[in-house]
């Protein structure tokens, strides 16, 4: 019941899940890709993260480096004795020997230029004296690393070279004596070396100062950009000795997370500071971010896809697979229950009908009972019917006897009186022999008298012959009838009751008798037929033969077409014959009278 409640549930069922199922699938199919390229890019942004930090690590140290090596030599120059004793007392002698000296260390230590610039501003020696544009005679006192130096020592200012007109860091050291303050010592550093090894490296570098203005970069256009608005741009201006035209910001926009667009395009951004040495320096690289990441997502969502689409298919076959399982498990589920409705209808059928056949079978019986009940009592009503004629066949027969003993018993003592003893001994003999008759007549009467039943024992079928004509002797007598007996079976025997096989015989040759009671020259056939299994005894005759309306229920009780006929005797011949196990039937109607066959089962 409730699997064919599943089954008739189950496609409408799976046609909802399907419904509401596969937009799901589809919605959630698209959020992994969409998750997994959005990882996937995130990922791909962290590493580039890590590559930038890295890269401006690497970038930033030769930086610091330079700055710090071109710090000593002001450093070291400001104690010289040839700087000092030049600005103490300048002549031209010591003046060309120091600008050798400073060509050389400037070109050994790869910085732009070296010079010494006298306590009221004027470059009294320098590196570049022997190139074209020497600082040598320049005035240098307005730029603030003399001003600073004079006052603080030290100074530190990345400017546009006034002369050179190139950007540079310079760097400055006062000059000290016992006397006081001679001067300052500078030294110019240039970054395009730096810049070119970046730019050869494929890096996007810019180094801004605290003001967040661009000092280096790799873009040449960006120098003295602007990464912020500027506080106060005239002082900034000032301190970079910039010309007058406006300063422009340059094309990056850092946003959060480390990320920054360069002219809308995305990049990582990594910044550090430069060091110590020049504090409130940054150096930021810029890796690209537009094209990896986006490829990175890009694969990642096709990864996801394909994984998502082999998953799915991998899922819908599982799913189908389990389906036709379980539908194939309904079906299965409702044969059997079919098949169990079907026994169990069978069973139940069978059940009343054998119900119906027991009632039947008893019923049966209990006729089957009766009617043997009915059978015995009719047999027996039947033998004391043939007694009754037998009876009265015997007084008939015996009465002859008698008479003729008295007869002979009176004639004997006449004979007697007479004298005559021997033909007086003659009817003695007689009477002897007609005593022997009468003998042999009630002798065949007490046995038919006796109820009938018991053992089946071998029966010699010409004896019972014999037995049944003795009896039937007189009236066959009175009828005239020839007994014509051929072909005999001397020997042979059936397995039968002797008194009940007479009984029969003599049912067979009474109906004869009385049928050839109106024949002309009665007679009476008994032929004897035997095979290995059977013995048949016919008993025909040559009278009228059976009426055809009569021969289909000759073995019905009581059919009969004699006035003071039973209509038994057939029946209970045939009953006794299937007692012995073999029949008794009506011959098919032949050219005169009528015919019997009594068939038993050989005895051996
Ligand atoms: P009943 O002799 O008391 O009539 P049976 O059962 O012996 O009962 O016989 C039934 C009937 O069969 C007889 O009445 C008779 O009509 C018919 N029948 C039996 N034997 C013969 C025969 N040899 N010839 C003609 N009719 C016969």
């Amino acid at each position: 019941m409730a699997s064919i409640q599943a089954e008739a549930q189950g496609p409408r069922g799976r046609a909802g899940v399907a419904a509401w199922l596969v937009p799901l699938l589809l919605l959630v199919l698209a959020g992994i890709v969409i998750g997994a390229g959005r990882v996937a890019g995130q990922r791909a942004e962290a590493e580039l993260a890590d590559r930038a930090a890295a890269a401006a690590l690497l970038a930033a140290s030769p930086l610091a480096a330079v700055i710090d090596k071109q710090r000593l030599i002001p450093m070291v120059l400001s104690r010289d004795p040839e700087v000092i004793a030049l600005l103490a007392a300048p002549d031209d002698r010591s003046r060309l020997l120091l600008d050798e000296k400073l060509a050389e260390i400037a070109e050994e230590a790869s910085s732009a230029v070296i010079y010494v610039v006298a306590r009221d501003g004027t470059a009294i020696a320098a590196s570049n004296d022997n190139a074209p544009g020497s600082f040598v005679g320049s005035d240098y006192g307005f730029r603030t690393y003399f001003t600073r130096a004079m006052e603080e020592g030290s100074a530190l200012q990345f400017a546009l070279g006034t002369v050179s007109g190139r950007a540079g860091l310079y760097l400055s050291r006062r000059v000290d004596s016992a006397l006081g303050p001679l001067g300052v010592v500078v030294v110019k550093v240039e970054f395009d070396d730096l810049e070119a090894r970046w730019r050869e490296s494929g890096l996007v570098v810019q180094v801004t100062d605290a003001d967040g203005i661009v000092l280096a970069a790799t873009d040449p256009a960006w120098r003295f950009g602007t990464t912020r608005p500027l506080e106060d741009e005239a002082a900034t201006r000032e301190a970079l000795q910039l010309p007058a035209a406006p300063m422009a910001s340059v094309p990056v926009s850092f946003e959060d997370g480390g990320r920054a667009r360069i002219e809308g395009r995305p990049y990582v951004v990594a910044e550090v500071p430069v060091g110590p040495s020049v504090p409130g320096w940054e150096l930021a690289t810029f890796l690209d971010a537009g094209e990896p990441v986006r490829s990175a997502a890009r694969t990642a969502r096709a990864m996801a896809f394909l994984a998502g689409i082999v998953v799915a298919s991998a899922g819908y076959g599982l799913m189908r697979r389990r389906r036709g399982a379980l539908a194939r498990q309904a079906q299965l589920a409702s044969l059997n229950a079919e098949l169990e409705r079907r026994v169990a209808a069978r069973t139940e059928e069978l059940n009343t009908t054998n119900v119906a056949l027991a009632g039947e079978i008893s019923e049966r019986e209990a006729a089957e009972t009766r009617a043997r009940r009915l059978r015995e009592e009719l047999a027996q009503a039947n033998r004391l019917s043939i007694l009754g004629q037998v009876t009265a066949g015997v007084a008939h027969e015996i009465n002859q006897p008698l008479a003729a003993i008295r007869t002979y018993a009176q004639s004997g003592a006449r004979l007697l009186d007479a004298g005559q003893a021997g033909d007086a001994r003659d009817n003695l003999g007689e009477i002897v022999a007609v005593a022997d008759r009468i003998g042999a007549i009630t002798q065949a009467l007490r046995g038919f008298a006796r109820r009938a039943g018991g053992e089946l024992r071998p029966v010699a079928v010409e004896e019972a012959v014999d037995g049944a004509l003795t009896l039937l002797s007189g009236r066959i007598r009175d009828a005239g009838a020839a007994i014509v007996r051929a072909p005999r079976a001397p020997g042979v025997t059936v397995t039968a009751g002797r008194i009940r096989m007479e009984q029969i015989l003599m049912n067979l040759l009474q109906n004869a008798l009385d049928a050839v009671r109106d024949t002309p020259d009665p007679e009476i056939a008994i032929r004897i037929e035997a095979d290995a299994a059977n013995v048949r005894i016919s008993v025909a005759d040559n009278g009228p033969g059976i009426p055809p309306d009569v021969r289909d229920q000759l073995f019905m009780p009581f059919t009969t077409t004699k006035e003071t006929g039973l209509g038994l005797g057939l029946v209970i011949s045939g009953d006794l014959a299937s007692e012995f196990g073999g029949r008794l039937s009506v011959d098919p109607p032949g050219p005169r009278g009528a015919s019997f066959t009594l068939e038993l089962p050989r005895a051996e």
